[in-house]
């Protein structure tokens, strides 16, 4: 069989692979794209969540450039009454299907589902179908795209990596639905956002705080969901937390009060006062939420003895110490880590996109920007300068480097004035859907540029206090 030939192969039909695509179809008429994912609808990690998944940022700057995923509706029950719907992941994956269907529309588009990416051999790609199995071969006129470098890591696609001795009932939260019976008490293993999902699913399901236990290796720190609302009611407390955060990186002494300043200021938030956090995974919970995570600690429900190492009938084991169990215990298994590290390439390699953030904890909007990169600047230099990777997050520190390497990008983006335009109408653009049906008065102009010039100050203090850290 002839090879097929395309300007760019897409490897992954991710969130990542459909935002990149999506700007490089507008922004370069003449593209012609070949995408190829080892699952059958669009919408990656998506596919594997559990049913009850929620985006939790918000909805309005998810998804891709060119058509909104927000219904613009607001929770009227649950713990986030009030604030914006956050979009389920039946949503999510309905909006990526539609865009998919819009890009094959455009006939520059052939899509291979089910499909593997198995490397490049002799100039030409070899994919191979994961139902006939049968191989391809695609000749790519101008780049490979690699949208797979997240990596994410859902309870369902990656077992527990503790020892469940026969005899216990441990599942992944995927099948929390599914229970039919009740059980004396439900223990949740992790304390990343999918645990706090677990907790809050149960607790919504009417099981009591006291029979919830839930197994916290490291403490997060969290944000505020009330900062991440977008339009007249929302936008002046997203400015006070861009500022906290910019004040708290100028001001801080150190990491413990650089914390302590996020905290006081409302920026971030932690299940126990008591505890100092040892991660932060840019996890997004409502004060409702929060509170309702704290009452399970105040029934004695949260432990804090290090990771599982093994779980028997009658107790469980873990890195320091141990704790006897309730045999008639389900355990919620959500110990995957959905963020990994990155691998250390450039975005621009060569031949080779590597789709990676270049804005904190934004990887939708980082890969549209990529794709509009792509086609507007030929310069892999230039290129590359746009686009400094942003670390995943990890330990509190990361919050630091984050902050600094998306802040080096914003002084490059702020020198290119096609790129700053576009940017200021990209609906991915946090910073300007928060504006959305707002007035832009002189007081909204004349706080933009006081968050400017502290964010210019903070890219530098962020860089200082890491370099003090490092020599600590
Ligand atoms: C519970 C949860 C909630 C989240 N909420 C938010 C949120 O509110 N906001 C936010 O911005 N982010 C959120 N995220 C982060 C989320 O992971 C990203 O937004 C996004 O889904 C990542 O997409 P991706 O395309 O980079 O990676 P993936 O979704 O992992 O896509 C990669 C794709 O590549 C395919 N692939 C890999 N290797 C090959 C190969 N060799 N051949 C063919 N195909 C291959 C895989 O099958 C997969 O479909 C959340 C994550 C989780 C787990």
């Amino acid at each position: 069989m002839a090879a097929i030939e395309t300007d760019y192969l897409v490897i992954g039909t991710g969130g990542s692979a459909m935002a990149f695509v999506d700007t490089l179809l507008t922004e370069d008429p003449q593209a012609r794209i070949v995408m190829v994912d080892r699952h059958d609808r669009p919408g990656g990690q998506w596919n594997d969540a559990y049913s009850f998944v929620r985006l939790h940022q918000p909805a309005a700057w998810y998804g891709v450039a060119s058509l909104e995923l927000s219904d613009w509706q607001r929770e009227t029950t649950g713990f986030n009454a009030g604030m914006w719907n956050l979009a389920s992941g039946t949503e999510v994956l309905a909006h990526f299907e539609h865009v998919m269907k819009q890009f094959l529309a455009t006939g520059r588009v052939q899509w291979l589902p089910k499909c593997e990416w198995l490397g490049a051999e002799g100039g030409t790609h070899r994919i191979r179908s994961l139902l006939a199995g049968d191989e391809r071969r695609v000749a790519v006129r101008r780049k490979l795209v690699n949208a797979t470098l997240a990596r994410v890591e859902v309870p369902s696609t990656h077992p527990p990596r503790y020892e469940v001795m026969p005899g216990v009932r441990c599942v992944p939260l995927n099948a929390l639905p599914a229970i039919q019976r009740p059980f004396a008490n439900y223990t949740v293993v992790g304390s990343g956002k999918t645990g706090m999902d677990a907790c809050i699913w149960l607790l919504e399901n009417g099981v009591p705080h006291e029979r919830i236990r839930w197994i916290m290796p490291r403490d997060p720190w969290m944000v505020d969901r009330a900062n991440l609302q977008p339009g007249p009611e929302g936008w002046r407390r997203n400015f006070e937390f861009s500022m906290v955060q910019f004040d708290a990186i100028c001001e801080a002494r150190d990491l413990p009060d650089l914390f302590r300043r996020l905290e006081a200021g409302g920026a971030l938030m932690r299940v126990d006062p008591a505890v100092e956090p040892a991660t932060f995974r840019c996890a997004v919970v409502s004060r409702g939420e929060l509170a309702q995570l704290r009452r399970i600690g105040e029934a004695g429900g949260i432990v804090r003895l290090g990771r599982v190492t093994r779980i028997e009938p009658a107790r469980i084991v873990f890195e320091r110490g141990e704790l006897p169990a309730d045999a008639d215990t389900l355990y919620v298994d959500c110990s995957a880590s959905a963020i990994q590290a990155l691998p250390g390439v450039p975005v621009f390699d060569g031949g080779t996109i590597n789709l990676q953030p270049v804005r904190f904890c934004q990887p939708l909007l980082s890969a549209s920007v990529i794709g509009w990169v792509e086609a507007n600047i030929a310069d892999a230099d230039e290129q590359n300068a746009m686009c400094l990777p942003v670390r995943g997050p990890d330990r509190p520190i990361d919050f630091l480097h984050m902050w600094r390497e998306t802040l080096t990008n914003a002084a490059h983006w702020r020198q290119h004035r096609a790129f700053s335009a576009w940017m200021q109408s990209c609906r991915l653009n946090p910073q300007a859907v928060i504006l959305r049906g707002v007035e832009i008065t002189p007081e909204v102009k004349k706080k933009l540029s006081e968050i400017a010039e502290r964010a210019a100050q903070a890219g530098g203090r962020a860089a200082e206090l890491l370099a003090t850290l490092a020599a600590a």
